[in-house]
Parts: C-alpha cells; sequence; structure tokens
C-alpha cells in the first residue's frame, strides 16, 4: 500500500525509518531460531507500518435553500405571468423551506499515510499548538511538505488517529518514558 500523502510504499518507508531496531531483531540471535515468517509478524505487530487518520469535512449544501433561493418563490401578484414557474415539480410548497443541514453538510475524511508522514504532521502541529492535532484544520498539517525534524523512536504510534475536538490532546508517558499517541 501506498502513502496518501508521499506516494511511497509504506512498508518501504517503515524499514528506513526503523532501520536499527528492524536489523537489530532480525539479527538477534534468539529471533534468528525462529521462522522468518513468524519474527517479520513480530515486526508487523511493533511497528506498524501505517496510520489512518479521519477528520471532519465540512462542505456546503447545496440544496436550493442553502444556496439562498427564496422558497416558495416570491411570485408577485400585480405580474400577468405569475403562474410560471420553474422550479419543478419536485418541491412541495410546505417542506421546503427549511434545511436541517443549515448551510453544510459533514461528512468523515480519511487517509492512508505511512508512518514517516503521520509523524511528521503530529510534530509539525505539536510545534505550533503544543498539542497533537485535534481541529479540523489541523489535517492539513498532515499534507504540508514544511520540513519537520522526528524522532521515530520517541512515540508509540496508534493504526487510527481521530482528529476531533474530544479526543487526547497530549501523548501519553508510558513506563519506559516513550510516548504514546492514542487513537482517539
Ligand atoms: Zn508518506
Ligand atoms: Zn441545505
Amino acid at each position: 500500500m501506498k502513502c496518501e500523502c508521499c506516494n511511497k510504499n509504506n512498508r518501504d518507508v517503515r524499514e528506513l525509518l526503523y532501520k536499527d531496531a528492524l536489523s537489530s531483531i532480525r539479527e538477534n540471535g534468539h529471533f534468528k531460531k525462529l521462522p522468518v515468517v513468524l519474527v517479520e509478524r513480530i515486526i508487523d505487530t511493533a511497528f506498524i507500518d501505517k496510520v489512518t487518520i479521519c477528520w471532519q469535512v465540512k462542505d456546503r449544501c447545496r440544496c436550493h435553500q442553502c444556496l439562498g433561493y427564496t422558497w416558495p418563490p416570491v411570485v408577485s401578484t400585480s405580474d400577468s405571468d405569475s403562474d410560471s414557474n420553474d422550479y419543478g415539480s419536485d418541491y412541495s410548497d410546505e417542506d421546503n423551506d427549511y434545511c436541517e443541514n443549515d448551510g453544510y453538510i459533514y461528512r468523515r475524511g480519511y487517509a492512508e499515510l505511512c508512518t514517516r508522514c503521520f509523524l511528521e504532521g503530529i510534530n509539525r502541529v505539536l510545534r505550533s499548538t503544543n498539542s497533537l492535532p485535534f481541529l479540523r484544520f489541523h489535517s492539513n498539517a498532515f499534507f504540508n511538505k514544511i520540513p519537520v525534524e522526528i524522532d521515530p523512536y520517541k512515540y508509540i504510534i496508534p493504526s487510527e488517529y481521530n482528529i476531533t475536538y474530544y479526543r487526547r490532546k497530549n501523548p501519553v508517558k508510558n513506563q519506559d518514558g516513550r510516548l504514546v499517541i492514542t487513537s482517539s
């Protein structure tokens, strides 16, 4: 699978990012006695190769109410063509004077990122706001190309990351001092 940001293969990125750790696992005498498939499976569990981020996307509602047409159409009674109606017969006079979307439609946006692009996005937001990404516009930080340094061993990353106002806004320190980024 390819990263939706850098377009590189997720597994190739992981190999480079965690090069030292992965080779020390593969070269370790104890691990060498195990079947290669098993060792690779252990590596997959300990070092995930992709993170799905999701956030809220705000689109304009394209309905006639939200676009600002008046409904029912204002027809001047003094006008002789008052019976002309170019809105068609799809709309009933009673039910269409209100749209519950109130101008906008919200949907979930998703992207599958390699571990490098994920950590870079996290670090861009951490540096500028001192918190993990939690606002809708923070999702942009995962796709801009502003260089930022990352320490891949500092964080334990989730397989899914929710950008939402109600999420945990800071990493949690675990027993060995590494920072856990939770998914929500
Ligand atoms: Zn990437
Ligand atoms: Zn609408």
